[in-house]
């Protein structure tokens, strides 16, 4: 999923300034509710947050809410239609796929960020996500034991580790867990460890971010 977190509440007043009525929060329900930073939840606290200093501040301010589904699908964003067209700002608790999916839907509303996305990653521990993959275009998985060199060493190393690690853990930070240490420990436990002995070429970016932004047609969408 893709793993995204809150803007400090003191940079969200400061993005949505002064001239402004009216201000529409909307959530996502998908990544973005899992990783707490955008759901339902999420959305309902900041807008009670808002609520909370524009009062403070004597500013009459009508704040409404929203969670769609996800915002980036079109589908969703057609509910809430009615809101974001009476609405002066809309504030994202989107990913920035979402943001943006917004902005294409709503080009004549101004469409602001609510959060940061970091990455796409995986539940590691209650309120913890790690960073599992780049989104490289080209999946490497099967050669490294399905531990990705590209996400999970740090300097995206293909043919082995760099020599730095300490007892399982990144020299570039002991929090981190040497990604080569985990190829290397499921190479050994699935009798695996020739394979990592054979030379990697340097990989081809051009699935990456290289050629420009990607897109995904899949044909089978429409001939099924
Ligand atoms: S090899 Fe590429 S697609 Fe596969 S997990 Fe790593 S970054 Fe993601
Ligand atoms: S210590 Fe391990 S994870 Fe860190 S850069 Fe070196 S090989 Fe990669």
């Amino acid at each position: 999923m893709i793993v995204a977190e809150q803007k400090k509440i003191t940079e969200i007043i400061e993005m949505l300034g002064d001239d402004f009525e009216t201000l529409f929060i909307v959530g996502c329900g998908t990544c973005v509710t899992v990783s707490m930073a955008g759901g339902g939840r999420e959305v309902k606290a900041l807008a009670e947050l808002l609520r909370l200093y524009y009062s403070e501040q004597k500013k009459d301010i009508k704040i409404e809410t929203a969670t769609v589904k996800r915002q980036c699908d079109f589908e969703f964003l057609d509910e809430i239609e009615e809101e974001v067209e009476r609405t002066d700002l809309v504030l994202s608790l989107g990913c920035g796929v979402g943001v943006q999916h917004l902005a294409e839907r709503y080009p004549d509303r101004v469409i602001l960020p609510g959060l940061n996305t970091s990455f796409y990653g995986a539940t590691t521990g209650v309120g913890e996500w790690s960073e599992r993959c780049i989104g490289c275009g080209n999946c490497v998985l099967d050669k490294y034991m399905g531990v990705c060199p590209v996400a999970r060493c740090s300097k995206g190393l293909l043919n082995g580790p760099c020599g730095g690690s300490q007892d399982g853990k990144c020299e570039v930070n002991p929090e981190i867990d040497c990604g080569w240490e985990l190829i290397y420990n499921r190479a050994v436990r699935l009798g695996k460890l020739k394979e990592l002995a054979r030379y990697e070429p340097p990989k081809d970016w051009q699935t990456y971010r290289d050629g420009g932004p990607r897109k995904l047609v899949n044909t089978e969408y429409f001939d099924g």
